[in-house]
């Protein structure tokens, strides 16, 4: 479409140009030689009955000549038009004003110039560059008029058209500039252009990003393959479109859908690409959840199932050794006890985790503010984190922070979430816990510093019997997960290789 209007809009100019000035020369150059001399006015009627549309009337607007071209446009003949009023080709389109200014300017001798349309005989319009050239009698008063028309129909077609699809174009431009984050860029992938909210979701200002490489919203997920191969299309002139994770100025990720079009100069070569694209990071988001709640639910069910059979044998187990141990003297054996003992103790937090899984729903919810129960369950961990070099902070707005919640499962979530950030730093770090109340969502980040996920395990996470440590057992997340939901929260991960992992937590508020 913008190609129309590039070739076109120049072509319209100069041809409306050259006819103008023609014609006001024609016109000028006339009135002198025919002033002049009067013999040469049938020569110049001559040239002019070949080139226009030629009618001369007296001074009342009478026709009394018309010329061929004329006849053949209006569709009347000859003799219909001599001895007429000239306003029986009005079209009606140009209000009296428009008529009574002609007539001012030729009555008082002046030259008039301008585009008329008038109607032809059977009814249809043509439009016509019109001169009306007044030749004056000694008293200076016009004797008659000679008029030089140009059939400029299909310039006026085109010029309709050519307004009609500009403002096609600049609707389509305005929803799309609406509706997408959009972006241009050179061949070589320099951002040259953006719209507000190509700004407002990736956070940087069009100063910092007209002259950046598109890179620079790199969030390193996608591999190179991935880009070579977005590159290769877009290059030999293909539309790409898929989905990109990129990466905001302030470190979060954002994903799109995104269109990639190529736009191809005379050698078939990409000069620059226009990029179309659409937020779909709750999509992403809620597809994550999907995923991980769909394994939850399958397991879940065996997994009660299974608890239940364990727990009463283990607490026989339990009961029965903590007895021998009693009368134990030998230190080897007792020893043993322990150690058998400690194994019973981790079987029975297993089963415990997995008595959460049994019953999701049946959690007892109770008004609670969360501030001091995640103060209770740092100071708990304050002691193991200080052994291994970590710095657990708490940042919270307000001073309570009220929910529905059933207490003693909420401080496993914490606690789950903040052992895991301590057990990712083996060298030490922090652990920064922030709580909030956002559009009516409390919202608690759990944020470390340690080793990261990799993308590719990052599926994984929530998957019972996932862990990557020697004494892991992978239920914790799982478990977590499962406790969040039946709060009606939700939980998104964020995390990158060797700077840190963010666990989200959001919660309904219970509103005063
Ligand atoms: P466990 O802690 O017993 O391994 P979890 O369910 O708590 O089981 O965690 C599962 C796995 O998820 C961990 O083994 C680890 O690989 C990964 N993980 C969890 N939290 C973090 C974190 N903060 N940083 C890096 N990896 C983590
Ligand atoms: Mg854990």
């Amino acid at each position: 479409m913008s190609a129309i209007i590039e070739s076109f809009n120049p072509i319209l100019l100069f041809a409306g140009t050259v006819i103008l000035s023609g014609l006001i020369m024609s016109g000028i150059l006339i009135r002198k030689r025919l002033e002049a001399s009067n013999t040469h006015l049938h020569d110049v009627q001559a040239a002019l009955d070949e080139s226009s549309i030629v009618a001369i009337t007296d001074p009342k607007g009478i026709i009394t000549y018309v010329n061929d071209k004329f006849v053949e446009i209006s569709k009347y003949e000859e003799y219909e038009l001599l001895g007429k009023n000239h306003n029986i080709l009005n079209s009606g389109y140009h209000p009296p004003e428009f008529f009574h200014q002609l007539w001012k300017t030729i009555g008082s001798g002046e030259i008039w110039k301008g585009e008329i349309r008038n109607k032809a005989k059977d009814g249809s319009y043509y439009w016509v560059e019109t001169i009306i050239v007044p030749f004056l009698n000694k008293k200076n008063k016009p004797y008659q008029y000679v008029s030089i028309r140009t059939d400029i129909s299909a310039l006026k077609t085109a010029e309709a058209n050519l307004n009609n699809s500009l403002k096609e174009v600049n609707d389509i431009k305005f929803a799309l500039d609406q509706s997408s984050i959009i972006a241009f860029t050179d061949e070589k992938g320099i951002i040259t252009n953006v719209n507000e909210r190509f700004c407002e979701i990736s956070q940087y200002s069009r100063e910092e990003l007209i002259g950046q490489n598109h890179s620079l919203l790199n969030s390193n997920l996608h591999s190179k393959e991935f880009f070579k191969n977005l590159w290769k299309t877009i290059g030999s002139g293909e539309v790409w479109k898929g989905e990109i994770r990129n990466k905001a100025k302030d470190g979060s990720y954002y994903w799109v859908h995104t269109t990639i079009v190529p736009f191809m100069n005379a050698n078939e070569k990409p000069y620059q690409y226009l990029a179309i694209r659409n937020d779909i990071t709750e999509r992403k988001k809620t597809e994550e959840v999907l995923h991980r709640q769909d394994k939850l639910a399958a397991v879940g069910q065996l997994a009660a199932g299974v608890a239940h059979e364990i727990r009463n044998p283990l607490t026989t187990m339990k009961g029965y050794t903590e007895y021998l141990q009693l009368d134990e003297t030998n230190e080897e054996r007792q020893e043993f006890l322990s150690i058998i003992l400690d194994e019973i103790d981790r079987v029975n937090n297993i089963v415990e985790d997995f008595m959460v899984l049994a019953k999701p729903k049946a959690v007892e919810l109770e008004e609670r503010d969360i501030i001091p129960i995640i103060k209770n369950v740092i100071s708990f961990l304050e002691f193991e984190a200080r052994k291994r070099e970590v710095k657990i902070r708490f940042e919270y707005e307000g001073d309570i922070i009220q929910i529905e919640c059933d207490e003693n499962r909420l401080k496993q979530v914490f606690l789950n979430f903040i052992k895991n950030g301590i057990e990712a730093m083996p060298d030490g770090g922090d652990i920064t816990v922030r709580a909030s109340i956002v559009n009516n969502q409390v919202q608690i980040a759990i944020q470390d510093t340690g080793v990261g996920i990799p993308q590719e395990k990052l599926k994984n996470i929530g998957e019972p019997f996932f862990t990557t440590k020697k004494n892991g057992n992978g239920l914790g997340l799982m478990v977590s997960f499962k406790i969040i939901e039946s709060h009606n929260g939700k939980v998104f991960i964020e995390s990158e290789l060797n700077k840190g992992t963010t666990f989200n937590i959001v919660l309904p508020a219970k509103t005063a």
